[in-house]
C-alpha cells in the first residue's frame, strides 16, 4: 500500500502544471480510498496539489524540532540573517527569502541582539521593495448569514442572538457612497458562507454595484474578495467580474485543530479549504492572499505552515501569495479570546511579522484595525505594507452615523477615522497610498513581482502613491491633514529618480489641485 501511494504521489506531482491538473482528478479519486492512511503517512511535497502533502504535518514537526535544536546556534542564525538581507543589483534590488526551516530557526531564536537584527533587516526589506508607502483599504461586510460552525467567529450558525443581515443592492450602494465619501478606493468584501443567502450570483451582483458607483470624485478601483473556498468555476466568475486579490484565511494549518474548530458546515473539509488557492489560480486569479488566525494553535506551527503554503504556490504556479494577513483572535459577540489558550503577546506578534517579512520579501503584508494604534505603529516598521483605516466590521456599518455593534465580526481596536489614520501615517513618515494602478494596468501575479524586483518602484509606485494621496487631500482631508499632506508630497516628489517621471507627477498633482481631473497613474 505504501509503495502504491508513493507512485500515485509521483504521478500527480512529477509533470507540468497542466498535466498535474489533469492528474488531480486521480488524486481526488484516491483521496477517498486512502484518506485514513494518507492522514498518517502523507509525504512532504511542495509541488503536490494535495493539502496533506504540501502542508505536511510530519515536515512541520521536523521543522519545529530542527528550529528548537538550533535556536542558539549563532553561526547558523548569522548565515540565515545574511541570506535574508536585500542585495543591490544593476537594475534594482533582490532578496532570496528564506525557506520554512530557516525562517522557523529565526522565529525560535530568543537571543535579544539577533531579534534586533531581524527587525532591522525586516525594515530594510520593507524600504527596499515598498519604500515608505502604506496602501490603505477598508473591509465591506455584505452579509453575516453563515452555515458554518467556526468556534472563533460570531457569525457561526449556532449563534442565535446575533441579528442576521444581508445588504440589498441599494444598501450596497449606500455603503459604497459612505466609503467613497471617506476617501477609500480599495475595498475587501466579506460575506459568510451560505449557498442560499449568499450564492456566488449575489457576490457578483455586489461587485458590479460597487464598481458602478461614482459619487462626486469618488470611485472604488479595486475590489478584493474574502469569501469561502469555492469551485474553479466560481473563481473564474470572480476573475471575470474584475476582482483584485482573492483572500482566504487558513485560520489554522494544524489539521486536527482545524477539524475541531470547524465542527460543522462545508468549511469542516480541511483539504477543500487548504487547496482553495490552487483552484483560484486554476480559475485565473493571479493574486491570492493568505492568512492565519493567530491564537487558535501554537504559533510556531502556524508560522511554518504559512511559509510552506507560500512555497507551495511558488513551486506550483510560479508566483507566491500577493498578500499575507496576520490577524489575532479578538473579542466578539459569543466569542471570548480567553477560551483559546494559544494567544500570543505583542512581542511574539512583532517577531512573527518580522520573520514573515524576511521569508517572503515580495509579499504584501496586511494589518487590520483588530490591532491597536500602538501595535500597528510597531508592525509598520517591521514590514507591513497595507493597513485598513476607518473600518466598520458590521453589515451596513458605514451608512450609519454612529458605529453599530450589533452585527460586528470583531471588536475594532483602532477606531480612528480614515482622516486620522492618514495623518498618523504621515506623522510617522509613511506615505499613505490609495494606488490601484497595477491591477488596472494588468500588472498582476508575476508581472507585479517583476515590478517589485526591477527597481522601478521609485519611478512607478512612488509617483502613483503621491498622486492618489493628492486626490485624497483635495477631496476628503481635513485642513490639518491637507497641510501635512502637501508638505509631504513636496518632500517625497524629490525622491523620484527619473526627471521626466518627476515632472509628469508634479504636473498631474497640480491638475488634481486645480481641477476635477482624477485617476492619473503610471
Ligand atoms: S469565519 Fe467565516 S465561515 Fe466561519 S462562521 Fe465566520 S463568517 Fe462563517
Ligand atoms: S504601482 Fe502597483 S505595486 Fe506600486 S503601489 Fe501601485 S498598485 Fe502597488
Amino acid at each position: 500500500m505504501h509503495n502504491t501511494f508513493i507512485i500515485i504521489s509521483y504521478l500527480i506531482t512529477s509533470t507540468t502544471l497542466k498535466a498535474r491538473y489533469q492528474k488531480r482528478s486521480l488524486a481526488v479519486l484516491m483521496h477517498g480510498i486512502f484518506y485514513e492512511r494518507r492522514f498518517i503517512m502523507a509525504i512532504y511535497d511542495p509541488k503536490s496539489l494535495c493539502a496533506d502533502e504540501f502542508i505536511n504535518d510530519e515536515e512541520i514537526r521536523e521543522t519545529l524540532k530542527y528550529a528548537e535544536e538550533n535556536k542558539n546556534n549563532v553561526a547558523l542564525i548569522d548565515s540565515i540573517l545574511q541570506k535574508a538581507r536585500p542585495r543591490k543589483t544593476e537594475t534594482g534590488c533582490v532578496c532570496s527569502g528564506l525557506t520554512h526551516r530557516e525562517a522557523s530557526v529565526l522565529l525560535a531564536c530568543d537571543i535579544p541582539e539577533k531579534i534586533e537584527e531581524m527587525y532591522k533587516i525586516a525594515e530594510e526589506i520593507k524600504l527596499a521593495f515598498y519604500g515608505n508607502r502604506i496602501v490603505i483599504f477598508a473591509p465591506l461586510y455584505l452579509s453575516n448569514y453563515c452555515v458554518n460552525g467556526c468556534l472563533y467567529c460570531p457569525y457561526h450558525l449556532k449563534n442565535k442572538h446575533i441579528p442576521r443581515k444581508k445588504l440589498n443592492q441599494e444598501e450596497v450602494r449606500a455603503e459604497v457612497i459612505a466609503l467613497q465619501d471617506m476617501g477609500h478606493k480599495r475595498l475587501a468584501i466579506e460575506a459568510g458562507e451560505d449557498p442560499k443567502n449568499n450564492p456566488i450570483e449575489y457576490i457578483l451582483d455586489c461587485i458590479k454595484t460597487i464598481y458602478g458607483v461614482h459619487h462626486k470624485n469618488g470611485d472604488i478601483r479595486r475590489v478584493n474578495v474574502n469569501i469561502a473556498a469555492t469551485t474553479v468555476e466560481n473563481y473564474r466568475k470572480l476573475k471575470e467580474a474584475g476582482i483584485g486579490t482573492y483572500i482566504l484565511f487558513q485560520e489554522t494549518y494544524h489539521k486536527e485543530s482545524y477539524l475541531r474548530l470547524h465542527p460543522t458546515g462545508p468549511k469542516h473539509d480541511y483539504n477543500y479549504h487548504t487547496e482553495a488557492m490552487d483552484r483560484a489560480m486554476e480559475g485565473g486569479i493571479d493574486d491570492v492572499g493568505l492568512g492565519v488566525l493567530f491564537g487558535l494553535e501554537l504559533y510556531k506551527y502556524e508560522f511554518a505552515g504559512l511559509i510552506m503554503h507560500a512555497e507551495h504556490l511558488e513551486a506550483v504556479h510560479g508566483v507566491g501569495p500577493h498578500t499575507i494577513s496576520v490577524p489575532r483572535v479578538k473579542k466578539a459577540d459569543d466569542i471570548d479570546p480567553e477560551e483559546f489558550d494559544n494567544g500570543i503577546s505583542d512581542e511574539i506578534f512583532a517577531k512573527i511579522t518580522a520573520c514573515i517579512r524576511l521569508a517572503v520579501p515580495y509579499t504584501g503584508m496586511i494589518i487590520s484595525t483588530r490591532e491597536t494604534q500602538a501595535v500597528r505603529e510597531k508592525l509598520l516598521r517591521l514590514g507591513v505594507s497595507q493597513v485598513s483605516g476607518g473600518s466598520r466590521t458590521s453589515v451596513g456599518g458605514y451608512a450609519e452615523k454612529e458605529r453599530p455593534h450589533d452585527t460586528e465580526q470583531f471588536d475594532v481596536s483602532d477606531q480612528r477615522s480614515l482622516d486620522e489614520v492618514v495623518r498618523w501615517l504621515m506623522e510617522n513618515d509613511h506615505v499613505p497610498s490609495f494606488c490601484t494602478a497595477c491591477y488596472r494596468e494588468g500588472r498582476t501575479g508575476d508581472r507585479f513581482m517583476s515590478l517589485c524586483k526591477s527597481g522601478q518602484i521609485l519611478n512607478c509606485c512612488h509617483p502613483n502613491a503621491l498622486m492618489t494621496l493628492a486626490e485624497y487631500l483635495e477631496d476628503y482631508a481635513s485642513p490639518e491633514t491637507k497641510k501635512i499632506g502637501y508638505e509631504m508630497i513636496e518632500r517625497e516628489l524629490k525622491k523620484i529618480p527619473k526627471d521626466k517621471v518627476r515632472e509628469i507627477a508634479a504636473r498631474n498633482i497640480e491638475q488634481i489641485r486645480s481641477s476635477n481631473r482624477r485617476d492619473f497613474r503610471f
